[in-house]
């Protein structure tokens, strides 16, 4: 049998465009994007006020069912469609979120697509592109710096650093940093107190970023950002420090959408990455904005299963960003569906037709989802090459005898070309299926109908449970006028529970919810059911161990 190519070998031996043969591709004027280096490229958000006048591309928003820990291809299948769209005859823009240098040195697995279907200059895409995580790393942190510094001054907004609820970031996998003391050294080195890091991509200026449709949207959310509280009890916004225009010129550049190719010179819009649990893990509004206007259509993704990613950017992201989508794809692999079926990890490389009927259950459920919110959608079997015919054949069959459109795709190893039928069959199904999209709820139900809607239409639960401290908060929450805010829960990936144990498609469970937050600029109410690790860690043998660069500069180890 012939070798498998590692993802980095594929992207190594590409020919690249130069990025500015992709921005010809898309029509822009040279005003309107500005070279970042050979394959790289910002594109002005102001071309969306230029382009007013033009109908939008269809936005197809990629999604999957419950992932297994190795990803289900989501990322490749949204890079391949968009490839198989374009051989197909339709200009199709694909948008990405900006992989994190965090998991990226830490668990193997890049985060710009695989095989045929990756993003390039990969290597650059999965370190420090162009600049846009430390950009936001250092205006958070500038905020710290601002906020430190009021109370080391003298604390005119009497603020109680004991109820400070601005940490630090750093775009690292570093538990050591989870909790730390600032401020030691006697008076001429602030004020002591506790504090804590979070990796980058959970901080909500990256959700802010995401969710801005231009820079004075992105000011506004920043100058509402809660820090603190003072010490009876009101909050403090960051208004209240007056830093939002600094904080928003250090963004200057990062808040314009960045472009590149795909293996086979597809455009994609690479952009930012806020998390999937307690942010709402798209790529930018603008770049999604962006790539609609400049294409027939645009293919996006959300992280994690349907349950959180889809859920989230229909109820979240398409709010904030006034995005009207056209259709899904429900990405399914046979692994995960047997292992949804109660396969363990090593099992799965082996015919096992009743594990796989077993598992149908969980996709099934997504399919719900999206039919909850009324969109067309269509699913997408992403093949591996040890699925038997069988096994493909069992899930096509189930789907036609279900009627639910699907097509199996191999973009994985033969890129666009393997993925023609499912690029032909998500044409066809948004030119005649009827669309009736709607969010699951009203913003002005209150908090907890909104968490009840997602628990028992979303996740088919039937119950959700407060802690004493949520429910506090929830008081306090409607108290401010927060309430009108969407949700972003955050809740294991693995389940449609919140207990990563339970596969397939568990029934009668409940939800327990332990605390609430609102992020206020970002204008979500995180709401957190078990522990959420917003500061991840390393394992034992971090990927990190398998990179390098040769003498002549060569990448390596980089998947
Ligand atoms: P997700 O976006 O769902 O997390 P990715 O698209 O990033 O998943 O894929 C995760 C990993 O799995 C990548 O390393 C990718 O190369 C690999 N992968 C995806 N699809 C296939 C496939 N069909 N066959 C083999 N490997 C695949």
């Amino acid at each position: 049998s012939k070798t498998v190519k590692s993802d980095i070998e594929i992207a190594q031996s590409a020919v690249l465009k130069p990025i500015s043969k992709i921005a010809d591709q898309l029509g822009l004027d040279e005003s309107s994007w500005e070279p970042y280096g050979r394959y790289k490229a910002k594109v002005s958000v102001n071309i969306l006020s230029k382009m007013n006048g033009k109908a939008d591309g269809k936005v197809i928003l990629v999604t999957s069912i419950n992932p297994t820990p190795a990803g289900e291809g989501k990322s490749t299948v949204t890079v391949g469609l968009g490839q198989a769209l374009n051989k197909i005859g339709k200009r199709t823009v694909i948008a990405l979120r900006e992989p994190s240098l965090g998991p990226t040195m830490g668990m193997k697995g890049g985060a710009a697509g695989g095989g045929y279907a990756q993003v390039v200059p990969m290597e650059d895409i999965n370190l420090h592109f162009t600049g846009d995580f430390h950009a936001i790393t250092t205006a958070h942190n500038a905020l710290s710096a601002f906020l430190d510094n009021h109370i080391h001054q003298g604390n005119a907004l009497n603020i109680d650093a004991r109820r400070i609820v601005w940490k630090r970031v750093l775009d690292l996998n570093d538990r050591a940093l989870r909790h730390v003391i600032v401020g030691l050294g006697g008076r001429t080195n602030s004020v002591p107190r506790e504090d804590g890091f979070d990796i980058t991509v959970a901080s909500e200026i990256m959700a802010i970023l995401c969710l801005s449709e231009d820079i004075e949207d992105l000011k506004k959310r920043l100058s509402r950002m809660l820090i603190a509280y003072t010490y009876e009890g009101a909050p403090v916004f960051v208004r209240d420090l007056k830093v939002e225009g600094a904080l928003t010129l250090l963004l200057k550049d990062a808040i314009h959408p960045n472009l590149v190719q795909t293996l086979e010179n597809t455009p994609a819009f690479v952009h930012g990455g806020p998390f999937a649990n307690i942010a709402h893990g798209c790529n930018s509004v603008l770049a999604t904005k962006i790539g609609a206007k400049l294409g027939d259509y645009l293919i996006t993704e959300a992280g994690f299963g349907a349950d959180l990613g889809a859920e989230k950017f229909l109820d979240i992201t398409t709010r904030a960003g006034h995005i009207d989508p056209s259709a899904v794809v429900i990405v399914a692999t046979i692994r995960a569906l047997k292992m949804h079926g109660g396969l363990t990890k090593d099992e799965l490389k082996h015919e096992d037709l009743d594990a796989l009927a077993r598992g149908m259950e969980n996709l099934a459920c997504h399919i719900d989802t999206i039919k909850s919110f009324g969109l067309p959608y269509v699913v997408a079997i992403n093949h591996f090459i040890f699925d038997t015919d069988r096994e493909v054949a069992y899930v096509t069959d189930w789907c036609a005898a279900n009627g639910h459109p699907v097509a199996l795709s191999k973009v994985w190893e033969q890129g666009g070309e393997g993925g023609k039928e499912l690029a032909q069959l998500v044409v066809e199904t948004i030119e005649k299926e009827e669309n009736h999209f709607k969010p699951l709820y009203e913003l002005n139900d209150s908090v907890e109908d909104k968490i009840k809607a997602v628990v028992t239409k979303v996740y088919g639960g039937k119950d959700v449970d407060y802690s004493p401290k949520a429910r506090k908060q929830l008081k306090s929450i409607k108290q401010n006028g927060w309430d009108q805010f969407p949700i972003c829960i955050a809740k294991t990936q693995y389940s449609l529970s919140d207990n990563p144990k339970l596969l397939g498609r568990p029934k009668d469970f409940t939800i327990h919810v332990r605390e609430l937050k609102a992020s206020v600029g970002a204008g979500f109410i995180v709401v957190m059911t078990g522990n959420v690790l917003t500061m991840p860690g390393l394992p034992k043998q971090p990927a990190a161990l398998n990179m390098d660069i040769d003498k002549d500069g060569n990448v390596v180890g980089l998947f």
